[in-house]
Parts: structure tokens; sequence; C-alpha cells
């Protein structure tokens, strides 16, 4: 039978320009550490060195939440309309550099093109131009009440949409009236450090925003530090748990958003193709490196059999490799670290007897990378369909009711996302009910819009992000 092969076609380069060394950005320009400590950022798809990063300490955090300080008051008087121009032209400005956004964000991070540049990238510009918007209707969104910014935000970030979650962050709390200062992932840097330049061609006035990179310690200063008056973190739920803990007591304002096991639930009636699909990019989507993915897939038994056949042709058909290529489904595996515990626990799922299923994948030599995996045959007590992989890895299990669909789908530590795939609206609608989950897609997976809140409970967090919703966590409010 004749094989459709696809030619190369990289994305170039050449429309980014990536600095030797970054420095800090404190008040509105560019601060060396104090330790004169830089490490090293690479491509995880080649593993080449592509900047030194300055390693920030506790005397950097100071500098920059004094600088977030400073600027707090001019920012909070100044007219709300004045605020929503300086946001809109954030957006607009992020726009214009869209594809040298996205293909920075590829190389950094090791995502697929056609995600960064069509996905995340749109959704940054998206999320600012919502923002912009309250900036000034603060009182139509929480009518009968004084909406008052709460003064410094720390906000700490991961690695897996480096620049949107950087926009979920900022974008709401400038919209509020607060000042920010950012610690993005130390494996990826390079996008919130091209925000900064952005902040600097908008003329936002010098403090407003301030981008420290560094590790783990970087960012629990941040959360230590005594004039941060919130702190917004995505993250593992061990470091949010770790967070919760410091901030108890100490009247700082809070949100979280961690990890995940959603469950992508097929009933028997549901379009099976469509459904394939859904679950291949509610999993595979980004590596399966997204806090909602679809890690797990619940198949009605009696279609089990039919299902995971067209899952398993159609795995064959997705192409890994190089991330720039406009072609490749699947990147790289963000880190060295990131690869080795998605190993530990696939080989874990196996010893714990699940089958595993890999599609015939050619994997690169160089960087890290993880071949499209199915476990079939998981089940509840197993650690695979407990514990958040965050790889390109599915663990299958099957139901017969939808009681049962419901229990197994509940039965897990977390509650961010999941999926109901059906026919009748009926079902929908029930399910929903149902599931502990933030937000539950219906004959989708994976959709984000900047006006539709998104968070969850249990061990995935509290606060929301995006609508109306994500401008509370910013705000005190009074009573008129
Ligand atoms: P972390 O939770 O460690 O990292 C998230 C952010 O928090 C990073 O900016 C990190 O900095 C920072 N950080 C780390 N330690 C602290 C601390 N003590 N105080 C304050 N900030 C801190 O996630 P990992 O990168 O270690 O990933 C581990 C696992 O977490 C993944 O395998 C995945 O399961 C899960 N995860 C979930 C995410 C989600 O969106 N739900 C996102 C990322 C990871 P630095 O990068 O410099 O260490």
């Amino acid at each position: 039978m004749a094989k459709w092969t696809y030619s190369e076609a990289p994305e170039s380069t050449d429309v980014v320009s990536i600095k030797d060394t970054y420095d800090l950005f404190i008040g509105g320009g560019w601060v060396a550490p104090e330790s004169g400590d830089y490490f090293k950022t690479i491509n995880p798809a080649t593993e080449e060195v592509l900047a030194a990063i300055s390693m920030a300490d506790e005397q950097d955090v100071d500098k920059a939440v004094s600088a977030a300080r400073e600027a707090a008051r001019p920012w909070q008087r100044l007219a709300p309309s004045q605020r929503a121009k300086y946001i809109f032209r954030i957006a607009r400005v992020v726009q214009e550099r869209s594809r040298e956004l996205a293909v920075l964000e590829s190389m950094n991070g090791g995502k697929p093109i056609k995600e960064s540049r069509d996905v995340d990238v749109p959704l940054v510009a998206a999320h600012f131009f919502y923002y912009a918007g309250w900036a000034d209707k603060l009182e139509y969104a929480f009518p009968g009440r004084r909406a008052k910014p709460l003064g410094v935000a720390g906000q700490i970030i991961p690695w897996n949409f480096p620049l949107l979650m950087l926009a979920w962050k900022i974008a709401p709390a400038l919209a509020t009236g607060n000042t920010v200062v950012l610690k993005p992932a130390e494996t990826t840097p390079l996008t919130a450090l091209a925000f900064a330049e952005i902040v600097q061609q908008v003329e936002l006035p010098p403090g407003v925003v301030n981008i420290i990179t560094g590790a783990g310690a970087t960012g629990a200063a941040l959360v230590k530090h005594p004039r941060v008056h919130k702190i917004a973190f995505t993250g593992s739920t061990e470091v949010g748990k770790e967070i919760q803990r410091t901030v108890a007591g100490t009247g700082k304002h809070l949100s979280l958003e961690l990890g995940g096991k959603a469950a992508n639930i097929v009933f028997d009636d549901a379009a099976l193709d469509q459904a394939v699909e859904g679950v291949v990019n509610g999993i595979f989507f980004n590596q399966g490196h997204v806090c909602c993915a679809g890690s797990r897939l619940l198949v009605q038994e009696g279609i089990a059999e039919r299902f995971l056949d067209k899952l398993k042709r159609r795995l064959g058909t997705l192409r890994l490799g190089d991330p720039l290529d406009k072609n490749t489904d699947i990147g790289a595996i963000n880190s060295r670290d990131q690869l080795e515990k998605i190993k530990r626990l696939v080989g874990i799922g196996v010893e714990e007897g699940a089958e595993i299923y890999q599609p015939p994948c050619e994997v690169p030599e160089r960087g890290f990378w993880f071949p499209p995996t199915v476990l079939m045959g998981v089940s509840q007590s197993h650690r695979v369909a407990q514990e958040e992989i965050f790889g390109p890895v599915l663990s299958v299990m099957t139901f017969r009711t939808p009681d049962e669909a419901v229990e197994k789908a509940n039965n897990t530590p977390f509650g961010l996302s999941a999926g109901v795939w059906t026919e009748k609206g009926s079902r929908i609608l029930w399910m929903a009910d149902r599931l502990d989950a933030g937000v539950v897609w219906a004959n989708t997976f994976n959709r984000f819009d900047p006006g539709s809140p998104f968070g969850g409970f249990k061990e995935s967090g509290f606060g929301r992000e995006g609508g109306r919703h994500g401008l509370e966590p910013y705000l005190d409010l009074e009573p008129l």
C-alpha cells in the first residue's frame, strides 16, 4: 500500500535573536544578579545551549519586589482606561511578534511549532486583549462592591506553557491594578525574557512588571518575601503544598493551579472517530505536559476493543521529531529530569501489570524524546492511574455503567478536568454534575478561551484563572 511521506518543513529560526546572556528585568531595566551566577538554558530537542540566564537570589528578589512596590501606587492611580491602553498595546505587540515568540517557545521548550504558533501565542494575545477590556469595567464585574488591588503579586509559572502561563498571570494582575514580580521555570525562561522586551517596547511604567529568573529557591524567596501581597502559582501539587504551608498565617492571598489526572470518558454511543481524535489531542498535545491532560481513558466495555484498535492505528500516524518542523505532532520532552520521571512511571506501570503499546517510531539520537504510549489493562490501584505522569502516556480502563464511570473518574486525589464523549445531551449534563472537575469538556478536549474560568479542586488547587472569575484573586472586594 502506498504510504504518505512528508518532506521536511522546518520553520526558520532567523526571526529569533537570542542574546548570549540575560540579566534580570527589574524596574524597567536589565540588572545583573547580585551573586554573578548564571545558568545555561538549552534546546531540549538538540541539547544545544541557547543562552546564559541569571540566577536570582534573595537580594535580587528583594530588589524586584521593591521595584514593584514603588510602581504600585502610581499604577493604581492611573485612570483604568489608561491601564487598559497599556494592556491592549501588549496584546498587539504579542500579535506583531507572534512568529518570533512561537519559534522561541518551541526552541526553548520542545513543543511542536504548530502548537506554539496556533495555540499558545494566539491565546497569549487573546488573554491580554480580554483582560484589557475589563480594566475600566471592574464596577460592572463586581456590582455593589468596591474592587481594590492587592499590591504586589508574586507569580511563579511552570515550563509546559511558558508564555501562556505568563499571560494567564500577568494580564489579570495588571487589569486589576496590581504590579508583578514573575519567575518563569528554570528550563524555559526565554519567552518570559522576550516578554520583558515587549514591556519595554510598550513603555509600561518601570517596575510594573519585573521578571526574575532562577531555580526553585528563587521562587521560594518570592513566596517568603514579606512585602508580596499575593502569590499565584502553577506547577506541581508537591510544591503547591509547600507554598501553602509557607503562606499560611501571613495574610497573603494565594491561588494554586496544580496537577491533574483527567478522565476522558467515551460512551458506546459516541462518534468514535471523533472521540479518537479527542483522546489523541487530550493526551498527546504538548507531549502530555498538560495539567488538564486526558491522561486516563475510560472507555465503555462494549466498544473497548474496537476503540483501542482505532486509537492504535491513529497513533501510528503521529509524527515525532523536530519541534520546528511544521508537520511534527510530538516534539521533545522538556528536560532530562522529566524524561526520567516518565520512564520511571511507565516502568512501574508495566511492573504493576499494564500491557504497553507504542507504535513503531524513530526517535532522534540527541535530545529528550518519548514515543506516544498506551498502557492497557490498568486498574484503579495502579500508580499510573493515580499519579500525574506529565508525558505522552495514556492509561486505559473500562467501565460498564455511567455510575461506574463517575466513580472511577473521581477516584484520584485530583479534580482539574474531564472529558465526556456521548451523543446524548442529557447524559453530558448528568455526568458534568457528578464529575469532580473544574472543567468538563463535552465531545471535545483541551479547549481554552480567555473568557472561560479554569481551575481545580481537591489536590488540583484553588482559585480560578480566566474569565471574570480570574479577576477576583487579584482584588479585595469591599461592600460599597
Ligand atoms: P515545580 O512545581 O517544581 O515547578 C513549577 C514552578 O515552581 C517553577 O517555576 C519552579 O522553579 C518553581 N518552584 C520549584 N520549587 C519551588 C519552591 N519551593 N517554592 C516556590 N517555587 C518553586 O514542577 P517541576 O518542574 O519540578 O515538575 C515536576 C512535576 O510537576 C511534573 O512532572 C508534573 O507532574 C508536575 N507539573 C505540573 C504542572 C501543572 O501545570 N500542573 C506544571 C509543571 C509541572 P524551577 O523551574 O526553577 O525549579
